[in-house]
């Protein structure tokens, strides 16, 4: 099930759904897209056609965020839980292993990849890692970069250039791609590369993750403050939808 929040189909799932859901995608055919949209994401959306245009390609959207979830509410379709990118990209890696699935890790500066695959390794027993790439390059290099990604014979994908890069990168390189299931999982490679803590998992559990987040990188104050206009528009859309009904 999914639900429209400010514009973005959302998928309505809880973690074990979600990985049970993605995981039926592996071995397609097709390169099925999962991309995991915050409140500033919703917000870029708003002014960036192209993004929401590629968002709207992806086969599964979980909502990573307390910002999705609060909008979510306030429109009357509450969401079961926040399923975070960074989280659900190291589940599917679980999936992956069990069934022998290789993986490639594209993103972040020059050696984040390996670190992060050899930590991976460490952490999920089995994880076959067919390729690493960073996330720096010129336009005119995708051609180059989906055939590295092809010639690995990787199944799975984790792309993490940050938003909105890697949704439009996704999106644009879709049917080029032999891999069957594509992750636009941000800053994820930092964090499993050990460059960048989660928080401690009782502020995890205490929806306060933002705010370890915004103490070690304070640059994030910024990105935050999105949080009150997604409440705003979605406020507004409420009215909307109950001024139409
Ligand atoms: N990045 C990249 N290529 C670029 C720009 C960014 O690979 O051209 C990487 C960057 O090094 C970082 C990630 O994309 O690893 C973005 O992380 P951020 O924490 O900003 O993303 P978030 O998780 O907040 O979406």
């Amino acid at each position: 099930m999914k639900y429209d929040i400010l514009g973005v189909m959302v998928d309505n799932a809880t973690m074990d759904e979600a990985v049970r859901d993605i995981s039926r995608y592996f071995g397609s055919k097709e390169a099925h897209m999962v991309v995991t949209p915050n409140a500033e994401i919703l917000l870029m959306c708003e002014n960036d056609r192209e993004l929401l245009q590629a968002i709207s390609k992806a086969s599964f959207v979980s909502a990573d965020g307390v910002g999705v979830l609060k909008a979510a509410k306030i429109l009357k379709t509450p969401l079961k839980e926040k399923v975070a990118g960074c989280d659900l990209g190291f589940n599917l890696l679980k999936e992956a292993a069990k069934g022998g699935h290789g993986v490639f890790l594209f993103g972040a500066k020059p050696g984040v990849a390996e670190a992060a695959a050899e930590k991976l390794c460490e952490k999920i027993p089995g994880l076959i890692i067919s390729g690493t790439r960073d996330g720096y390059f010129k336009p005119g290099d995708d051609d180059e970069i989906v055939r590295q990604i092809n010639e690995s014979g990787a199944d799975i994908l984790w792309v993490c250039l940050g938003a909105p890069k890697q949704e439009k990168w996704m999106a644009e390189n879709k049917d080029k791609l032999q891999v069957s299931v594509m992750l636009g999982l941000g800053g994820s490679l930092d964090v499993y590369a050990g460059n960048v803590k989660r928080a401690p998992k009782i502020m995890i559990k205490c929806k306060a993750e933002w705010l370890y987040r915004l103490i070690k990188e304070p640059w994030r104050f910024s990105r935050m403050i999105k949080i009150p206009r997604v409440v705003k528009l979605a406020k507004a859309e409420l009215k909307r939808r109950q001024n139409n009904a």
